[in-house]
């Protein structure tokens, strides 16, 4: 089809709003996947994501929809709906001239849709607004139309009422779509220029690239250079996505489409940089290249020590696919050998674990995520760290910055109180509120993100019944008045299991964590202190006391079988333990700063 037929779009939602049962409406309708082929979300085609309900990776369909008799083609593009992937969000929304903007019609709009409906804006997207789930009796499709227009500011008087469960108002957003999206601008002519929006590693291909042709074309069997990476390769193969790869010969500006050119490991194509020509190679790369730089690390150990060649193998394996993951080997005195890894955030973090865990038969202790901390030292050198067991020690230390974050809330006006005493009790400095309507205000705060990791989202959705969504984005380093803070068990420093708190706070967590650690780790046949420390000083100590020999003897002259399940119990529960010097420390232990309240 002619460019003046294409469309490029991408849906924007809320977690849980219904993108993805939209999503494949809209290939169904189409036609461009029939009924049986249909898993039950096509887009999302990671089994942690349909477990999860989200969508980590992004993907694409082309589809074909014919208006007023004339044949369009539409390429959805789809995005990930978790702020640890707004970049990847931002680069595919790049790639696109218009978006869907779903809003559950029962809900409203949510921190979530907020952020991802300015990121469109600042890309120039026309945007549809739709309202989703039109069949539920709670709907209310006018006040949120309304809710929108106060707090986006964008005209519903055009929004589209629509129930993707129950196929209503369907045909109308494909008119939509090729009625108000305007084409891609046919720039064939110039230089090549593609813009990566995702890209994944096949074990027999390498790696597949994902892209939008802005200008140019692209010919099976180019040259091509990545710019930013300055790497250069033959596409060997380019194609359409409908949604499978379908091989193409060549591809003009205004399309979407994949290569493949032997790529060994993603980090050479990454999220963001532009595709050019090597022999007519273009002046500039495409703007918004950025590469995504961790922010949560944390340890990764083998219960087994045996398993750390096959934990690096993992490791390395999952790198191939995922630029944004880091790791290093580290050896901790208490752990052994394990890696230091880094993570966009939390999110990425779990399903980093958990596909270890699953997909490697890995079994792993993880310590506390901690951010990475700029340490100014005495002698003038700057050291970052993000491990807090290698601190510099105090007398070499000015002063310590940590990462600030803002955060937005969004919450019914009930739960107001709440979510600002949360905010302040981790030490959030109160920026603004809004009411953004009647019943509902957006609040935002400054705060340090090492408050933010861990159970703050958690929180906050308990406080507020579930009721508030939030977002948050990256603002700076700011000097804080930090401390390490110890923990000794039987005596010994368990490097793991420190962590940096703020100096006001010490004691507190100090207290806190002993207690807390003395519930979590079992009895062991002896006396066990569990201390806190600030350098020498001991600012805490609990005890755990000494099992009772005979509690284990019992089992024995039993009968057999209820031996063998008392053993295999046992067997499981060491599972995620650690033996650290005499102690067995299970898996818990290791996140339980993150749950002191
Ligand atoms: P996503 O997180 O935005 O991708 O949302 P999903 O498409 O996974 O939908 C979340 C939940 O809402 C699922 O249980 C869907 O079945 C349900 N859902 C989606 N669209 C509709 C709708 O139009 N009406 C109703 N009643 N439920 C819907
Ligand atoms: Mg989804």
């Amino acid at each position: 089809v002619p460019t003046s037929n294409i469309r490029n779009f991408c849906i924007i939602a809320h977690i849980d709003h219904g993108k993805s049962t939209l999503a494949d409406k809209l290939l169904q309708m189409t036609g461009t996947v029939q009924r049986r082929e249909m898993k039950e979300q096509f887009l999302d085609n990671m089994d942690l994501e349909r477990e999860r309900g989200i969508t980590i990776k992004l993907q694409a369909a082309r589809m074909r929809f014919i208006y007023e008799n004339k044949p369009y083609c539409l390429n959805l593009i789809d995005t990930p709906g978790h702020v640890d992937f707004s970049y990847e969000v931002s680069r595919s929304l790049a790639a696109c001239e218009g978006a869907l903007l779903v809003v559950d019609a029962s809900q409203g709009v949510e921190a979530q849709t907020l952020a991802n409906v300015y990121l469109a804006l600042e890309n120039n997207l026309e945007i549809i607004p739709v309202l989703n789930k039109i069949d539920l009796p709670g709907a209310e499709p006018s006040r949120v139309s309304q809710e929108i227009e106060e707090v986006v500011g964008l005209d519903c008087s055009n929004a589209i009422h629509c129930s993707a469960k129950e196929g209503i108002g369907i045909s109308e957003i494909l008119s939509a779509i090729v009625q108000r999206i305007p084409p891609p601008l046919d720039t064939a002519e110039r230089p090549l220029r593609a813009l990566i929006f995702d890209s994944y590693y096949d074990a027999y291909r390498g790696v597949i690239v994902y892209f939008r042709v802005i200008d140019g074309t692209i010919k099976k069997g180019d040259r091509i250079v990545f710019m930013a990476s300055d790497k250069d390769y033959f596409a060997d193969e380019i194609g359409v996505l409908s949604p499978s790869q379908l091989q193409a010969d060549e591809l003009y500006a205004g399309e979407v489409g994949y290569l493949s050119a032997s790529i060994r490991s993603v980090a050479d194509a990454r999220v963001g940089d532009t595709i050019t020509h090597y022999s007519r190679r273009a002046e500039q790369s495409l703007p918004g290249y950025k590469q995504a730089t961790p922010m949560v690390f944390c340890g990764l150990f083998p219960v087994d020590a045996d398993q750390f060649p096959e934990l690096r193998d993992a490791l390395e394996k999952l790198q191939l696919n995922d630029a944004a993951l880091e790791f290093e080997a580290e050896s901790s005195s208490a752990m052994g050998f394990g890696f230091r890894c880094g993570f966009l955030g939390l999110l990425h973090m779990e399903i980093v674990q958990e596909r270890l865990e699953r997909e490697y038969n890995l079994t792993l202790i993880t310590t506390a995520p901690s951010v990475v901390y700029r340490v100014n030292c005495i002698n003038g050198d700057t050291v970052e760290c993000s491990n807090p067991s290698v601190l510099p020690e105090a007398g070499k230390r000015r002063s310590i910055e940590e990462p600030f974050v803002k955060i937005e809330m969004l919450t019914p006006k009930d739960y107001i109180g709440p979510l600002m005493e949360l905010a302040q009790s981790r030490r959030g400095e109160f920026k603004e509120m809004k009411f953004i309507t009647e019943n509902r205000a957006s609040i935002t705060y400054i705060l340090p993100l090492a408050e933010m990791v861990g159970d703050f989202f958690d929180q906050l959705k308990s406080r507020s019944k579930g009721y508030a969504s939030m977002d948050y984005s990256f603002v700076g380093y700011n000097e804080s008045d930090l401390i390490k803070l110890d923990i000794l068990i039987n005596g010994d420093i368990v490097d793991p299991l420190a962590t940096i708190v703020h100096k006001e706070k010490a004691y507190t967590v100090g207290r806190a964590l002993t207690q807390k650690l003395k519930e979590l780790i079992p009895r062991q046949l002896f006396k066990v202190p569990i201390q806190a420390s600030i350098g020498a000083k001991v600012i805490a100590s609990e005890a755990l006391s000494a099992m009772r020999k005979d509690v284990l003897a019992k089992c024995y002259g039993g009968d057999i079988t209820r031996k063998k399940k008392l053993l295999k119990k046992q067997a499981e529960g060491k599972k995620r333990m650690k033996a650290i010097g005499k102690v067995d420390v299970p898996q818990e232990a290791f996140m339980a700063v993150l749950k002191l309240e």
